[in-house]
């Protein structure tokens, strides 16, 4: 299995052909894999949770700071950590219309409301500022928010990450952050997911930036702040490029696509559709 170039742009490909982390965890329901990514004219989810868009709100609040260190051609300092008025001000400018959420948000969760939100809004904020003192303090930007593509002998696996930087020592750092918890080491299928998903940028980076050292992390900013992180080694490309074939020759295989109930049922978008709930 061997990786033939790297690129930082998405290019056109049957579904068949094509392995993303997202793809992978979707199909751990078949049918929710079939309305996110088979089933055309491709369906428009009913709503979204507020879990996504409070998640998307803060990835693009982040991203602007970052592009404004890069612009200004500077080292990260440890004045560049977040306002947490501002962010949450922001995020009820863009959120609130009229006292009420703005579609096509929804809260899911039982006995929850927008209050509860800000609060872990404030939380994300707050583990952001600690990461950003203890890791990042003077790394230069080397890149903000970008797909990153790799074209194998017979797939073509794509990503997204959030920041690239290079540390004091000049060894290169992928960054994704996490509006959600740390994988709780009991649920393995999770831990695998997000392995997988560290040797994607791990290979990507190590291929684009072969002169450098390669690492790829994924930060967690709900309830603890955590980070799992890998290096790239061949091993680990070997590895991940095996299972994701694998992973992608049992999918092109299905015949059905058969609901597989969960604990993630409650917040799928897709379960006024699902059969398994009629
Ligand atoms: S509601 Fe549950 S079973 Fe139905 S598509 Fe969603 S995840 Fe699958």
């Amino acid at each position: 299995m061997k990786v033939i170039s790297v690129s930082d742009r998405f290019s056109s490909h049957p579904e068949e052909k094509v392995i993303t982390i997202s793809r992978v965890s979707s199909a751990n329901c078949p049918f929710s894999y079939f309305k996110s990514y088979i089933e055309k004219p491709k369906p428009k989810p009913p709503f979204e949770t507020i879990e996504i868009g409070i998640g998307s709100f803060f990835h693009s609040y982040v991203e602007n700071i970052f592009k404004i260190i890069s612009s200004e051609d500077r080292s990260i300092a440890d004045s560049d950590i977040i306002d947490i008025d501002e962010l949450v001000s922001d995020f009820k400018l863009a959120f609130i219309w009229d006292s009420k959420l703005i579609k096509p948000y929804k809260i899911i969760k039982n006995n929850t409301n927008i209050e509860y939100y800000i609060t872990r809004l404030i939380g994300f904020g707050k583990n952001f500022n600690k990461f950003l003192k203890n890791s990042l303090v003077n790394h230069t930007v080397f890149d903000v928010e970008g797909d990153l593509e790799i074209e194998t002998e017979k797939y073509i696996i794509r990503g997204k990450y959030d920041l690239t930087t290079k540390n004091p020592n000049g060894d290169l750092i992928l960054w994704d952050w996490k509006t959600g918890q740390a994988p709780n080491p009991r649920y393995i299928k999770d831990l695998k997911v997000k392995k997988l998903q560290l040797g994607i940028y791990a290979i990507w980076m190590a291929h684009k930036y072969p002169e450098n050292k390669i690492r790829g992390t994924v930060v967690f900013l709900r309830g603890e702040l955590a980070q799992l992180t890998e290096v790239f080694s061949e091993s680990i490309e070997q590895e991940v490029l095996t299972y994701l074939f694998k992973w992608r020759e049992k999918i092109n295989k299905l015949e059905k696509y058969i609901p597989m109930k969960s604990g993630l049922c409650p917040w799928c978008a897709w379960k006024s559709t699902c059969p398994a709930w009629k």
